[in-house]
């Protein structure tokens, strides 16, 4: 975003943002021709920022916690998009949606704590319920869009992956969606299956909803598992390599992809090959590189 100090803004520039920030002549940079704007200037950082407080936290696991923030002023967001949250210390980290709006106003985070990460420590050890958290967006297209009621739909994350994927299966759920939903979460060990009882209810309760969870290393935390622990069958593989050998996809088929940035491009790659159009992939790899280089 900058601002214009000089020019004609185009509408499209200014298209989703708040009226206080199109009162001040803040446009999208990447929407608006360069002919009409005759100079313009940074936006000063803190000016895009809102705030938010948090308001539950809970385990899924060892590692993996639930965040509910309340933005102060109301957020109109689509489940699967992301925001930037920033900590006290400057910190800027993305983190997905995984609730849908409501008339509560919360936002549902997943986070995984990464050996020494610094954000995802300090959100796990430090914040704490009450305080409060800056945060920037929505931001991101990967989201359920009513308009092909009918379509199939493939999801297939890994780790909090699922935390988009969740948001997304929710509004498509919620929205009335006909078409098959069929979701591939995957994890290391049992565990990091943490939307197991949420998910495995979900298949139970809706029939054009299945959901194929699986674990990649720790085989041992399933093998004992029992009908009453798991109803549903946990494979033993990777959830993106089972999800490409079984899936049937027609050119109707949109596939929604999110998790490890290189689960996320080599399965890209293959469901295009295995036939499900380019237009019809949504993606959100969980970037860490550029993290560690500069702050979002
Ligand atoms: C669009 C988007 C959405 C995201 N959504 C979520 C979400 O919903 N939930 C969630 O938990 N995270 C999500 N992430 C990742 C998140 O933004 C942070 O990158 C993550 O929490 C790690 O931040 P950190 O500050 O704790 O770690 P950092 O301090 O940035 O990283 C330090 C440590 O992370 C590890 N690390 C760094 N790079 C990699 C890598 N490429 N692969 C594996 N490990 C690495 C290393 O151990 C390193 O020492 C998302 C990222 C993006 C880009």
């Amino acid at each position: 975003m900058l601002k214009s100090t000089q020019g004609e803004i185009d509408k499209e520039a200014q298209k989703g943002l708040k009226s206080t920030a199109i009162e001040q002549a803040f446009f999208l940079a990447c929407q608006q021709k360069a002919e009409t704007i005759q100079a313009v200037e940074l936006i000063d950082q803190e000016l895009i920022f809102s705030h938010a407080r948090l308001v539950d936290k809970k385990l899924f696991s060892d590692n993996i916690c639930q965040l509910i923030i309340e933005p102060v002023s109301p957020l109109y967001y689509h489940a699967g998009q992301f925001i930037n949250l920033k900590n006290a210390q400057g910190i800027v980290r993305s983190y997905s949606i995984a609730s849908i709006p409501s008339k509560q106003q919360f936002i549902e985070l997943h986070v995984y704590k990464q050996a020494n990460g610094v954000m995802s420590n300090w959100l796990f050890k430090e914040f704490t319920i009450g305080d409060k958290i800056d945060f920037q967006g929505p931001i991101g297209e990967c989201f359920y869009t009513s308009e092909n009621k009918n379509n199939p739909m493939i999801l297939i994350g890994t780790g909090t992956g699922a935390a988009p994927l969740i948001g997304i299966v929710r509004d498509a759920i919620k929205s009335g969606h006909q078409g098959s939903i069929l979701f591939y979460h995957g994890a290391r060990n049992f565990s990091g299956l943490y939307l197991h009882d949420i998910l495995s209810k979900l298949d139970k309760e809706h029939s054009n909803f299945t959901y194929r969870p699986s674990i990649s290393r720790d085989e041992d935390s399933i093998s004992n598992l029992t009908e009453n622990d798991s109803p549903i069958k946990i494979e033993f593989g990777r959830c993106n390599e089972i999800a490409i050998k079984e899936i049937q996809p027609t050119s109707e088929t949109t596939l929604y992809l999110c998790g490890n940035p290189d689960m996320v491009n080599k399965t890209r790659k293959k469901a295009f090959l295995a036939g499900i159009a380019s237009k019809n992939i949504y993606i959100d790899a969980f970037e860490y590189k550029d993290l560690r280089k500069n702050d979002r």
